[in-house]
């Protein structure tokens, strides 16, 4: 299929602040419509103020693992004891108009797009310090304190894998981190090969005899 949107794959620690970050960018007057966020299925907890299809679309197991069976996903996961999973059909839609999408998933799911889609560019988001982790799982007063302490548990695991990524940034200042994280997106928009096929059109004319 001839497609031109670019996956784009975001990873951190939790509370890193890889969805405040990816909210911003979609609320971006750039974004308008040429970026969009894949919505995940999971198995875990809806958390206050977190809405079914979303955030994510919140399943039980066993509908999890007959969307598994059934071939649905990208990429599955366990993560911090639930199933994370990203389906296929809405992203190979949005790819071919051209659309990028923007995955926010952990490291082992990464692995798998990278295998299927080799053109996926993905992106490392660190803390600042462990810290300013903690007081961000804190701050976000979502998750319980056991919650929070299987978090900051499994970060450092979770930053081992920084370097399978093209880009790595830190999320200290929110608004630098921000730019950067658009400044990567927009020189992939441009990559020619894509262009090529976006300005098709733009192309055969300006070369015409
Ligand atoms: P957050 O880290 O605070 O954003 O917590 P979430 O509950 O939203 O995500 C839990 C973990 O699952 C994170 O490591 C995500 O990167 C990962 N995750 C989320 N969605 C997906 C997905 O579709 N596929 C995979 N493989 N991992 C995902
Ligand atoms: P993640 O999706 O990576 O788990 P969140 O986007 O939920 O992380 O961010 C975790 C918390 O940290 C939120 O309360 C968010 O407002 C806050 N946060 C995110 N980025 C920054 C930053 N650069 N400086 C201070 N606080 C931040
Ligand atoms: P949270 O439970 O805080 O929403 O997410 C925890 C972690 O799960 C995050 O690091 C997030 O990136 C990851 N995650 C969310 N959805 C998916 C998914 O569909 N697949 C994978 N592999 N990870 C996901």
């Amino acid at each position: 299929m001839a497609h031109c949107g670019t996956l784009f794959i975001i990873s951190s620690p939790s509370g890193a602040g890889k969805s405040s970050l990816i909210r911003a960018l979609l609320e971006r007057p750039s974004a308008d419509g040429k970026l969009q966020v894949s919505v995940s299925h999971t198995t875990r907890a809806e958390r206050p103020g977190e809405e079914d299809g979303i955030h994510y679309h919140f399943i039980d197991q066993p509908e999890f693992k007959a969307l598994i069976k059934r071939g649905a996903f990208y990429e599955w996961a366990e993560v911090f004891d639930n199933y994370y999973g990203t389906s296929r059909e809405w992203i190979d839609e949005q790819l071919a108009k051209g659309i990028d999408i923007l995955l926010d998933i952990d490291w082992q799911g990464a692995r798998q797009i990278r295998e299927q889609s080799p053109s996926a560019k993905s992106i490392f988001i660190l803390p600042p310090s462990r810290i300013e982790l903690e007081r961000r799982l804190n701050a976000r007063q979502q998750d319980s304190a056991a919650v929070i302490k299987g978090r900051m548990d499994k970060a450092v695991s979770e930053m081992s894998h920084y370097d399978e990524y093209d880009y790595l940034l830190v999320n200290d200042d929110f608004d630098q981190a921000l730019n950067r994280l658009s400044a990567i997106i927009e020189a992939e928009r441009a990559n020619t090969d894509k262009q090529a096929i976006r300005y098709q059109n733009l192309l055969s004319g300006l070369l015409a005899e």
